[in-house]
């Protein structure tokens, strides 16, 4: 039970159906690209407190009881899945972080591959691209396979 209600409050529905969709296709996810430093991912942010995505201004707020650094980020909207979408007050009028060197882990590490399970997709003008494809282990075993046919 513990288990379903994890998996249901870290994907969407359409996340779901990624996952879903990856784990039968025997697919995974790969990101590619790089930064261009445009600022877009700092102005529309879906964050993840202990009981999944944020949905609602209560789900915020006890995230900032648990964290106050948090209290930068500002709630501007939802997303087309109902989750809470926030900007960040640390970014500055030519789109950078004015405290780069102590970005969250969550800035450090974006793109995250949970945005593709949140049924979430990169800004627009993201240098980053998040794309299904099948492991190189996959391409590997097939070519061993043939070899040992032959
Ligand atoms: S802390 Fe910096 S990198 Fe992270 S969201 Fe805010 S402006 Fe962007
Ligand atoms: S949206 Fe993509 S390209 Fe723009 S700052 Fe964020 S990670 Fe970099």
């Amino acid at each position: 039970m513990a288990r379903i209600r994890k998996i249901l409050s870290s994907y969407s529905l359409i996340g779901l159906i990624r996952y879903l969709r990856i784990r039968l296709m025997g697919k995974e996810l790969l990101v590619t690209g790089s930064c261009r430093c445009c600022g877009n991912c700092c102005r529309k942010i879906n964050l993840q407190g202990a009981q999944g995505w944020l949905r609602s201004v209560k789900d915020f707020k006890e995230v900032v009881a648990d964290y106050p650094e948090y209290e930068r980020f500002q709630i501007i909207g939802k997303d087309d899945q109902g989750y809470l979408q926030l900007s960040c007050s640390w970014l500055d009028a030519a789109g950078l972080c004015r405290d780069h060197e102590n970005r969250f882990s969550l800035c450090k590490n974006f793109p995250d591959k949970t945005l593709h399970f949140c049924g979430g997709a990169l800004p627009s003008g993201c240098g980053y691209r998040i794309s299904e494809v099948r492991p190189f282990s996959r391409y590997l075993a097939d070519e061993v396979k043939g070899q040992r046919k032959k």
